[in-house]
């Protein structure tokens, strides 16, 4: 399905009765109505197919990147929709810090999208976990409003304690790709009697570093996961330290 006839069926599987009281704006132009109209869509930089395998980043074939060539990661595979800039990015802040349940299930279907066109099979997803602070701080995960309707519409087991955060990472910012991962290497712990001999999909808003992702998978692979794939709606188009 091209991008432009899934944009169409998004819009009117989004559309509640509850938007018709509160119509949503564009967060690209302001028009009311949607959260993306249509003009704003077609300036989304999605990621191209031809991208790295493991971290989304240009290649000229399918599979590794060099930088990913001679790494050993948990997951095989790592799709997002976007690049992080523009009204997607403007998205992500509203699902974020906005407590808005519909915008979830809207960038839901843009996850779908992206999902339908690979070879992937899941038996379960999960959302990458937040900690405890964060947690009371915005009071909800964002990544599981993006998680449990992208799970609810293809119809797909969805857990949201099989894999828990315990150590509250510090800010990212400013580390670089050795230190992020450090920071990340030992916050979660996965439920081996939910995720035994199961295919995972992690889900998150946005891809950074890969750091979260890979520590997330490596988790979830010594309590049993079978496989593990990463899907995220954004990533970054390069690191900035
Ligand atoms: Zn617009
Ligand atoms: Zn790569």
């Amino acid at each position: 399905m091209s991008a432009s006839r899934f944009y169409r069926k998004i819009q009117n599987s989004a559309f509640s009765a509850l938007d018709w009281l509160f119509p949503p704006i564009c967060l690209g132009c302001g028009m009311e109505g949607v959260f993306i109209c249509n003009d704003c869509f077609s300036k989304i930089n999605l990621l191209p197919r031809d991208v790295c395998n493991f971290c989304g980043s240009y290649t000229s074939k399918q599979g590794k990147c060099a930088q990913c060539h001679n790494r050993q990661l948990p997951y095989v595979g790592f799709r997002a929709f976007a690049f992080y800039d523009g009204v997607v990015r403007k998205a992500i802040h509203h699902l974020k810090y906005q407590n808005d349940l519909t915008i979830g299930r809207y960038l839901a279907g843009f996850l779908e999208m992206v999902y339908q066109r690979s070879t992937w099979e899941t038996d379960m997803v999960i959302p990458i976990p937040i900690g405890e602070q964060k947690m009371q701080q915005r009071g909800y995960n964002q990544a599981e409003r993006l998680a449990k309707p992208f799970s609810e519409r293809l119809n797909l087991a969805y857990s949201s304690d099989a894999l828990i955060r315990i150590n509250e990472t510090s800010s990212q910012v400013g580390l670089n790709q050795d230190e992020r991962r450090e920071n990340v290497r030992q916050a979660f712990v996965a439920r081996a009697n939910q995720v035994n001999g199961k295919r995972i999909l992690l889900i998150d808003d946005v891809f950074t570093s890969g750091a979260t992702l890979e520590a997330a998978s490596l988790e979830l692979m010594g309590a049993g996961a079978s496989q593990v794939h990463c899907l995220t709606l954004a990533k970054v188009n390069r690191l900035i330290v």
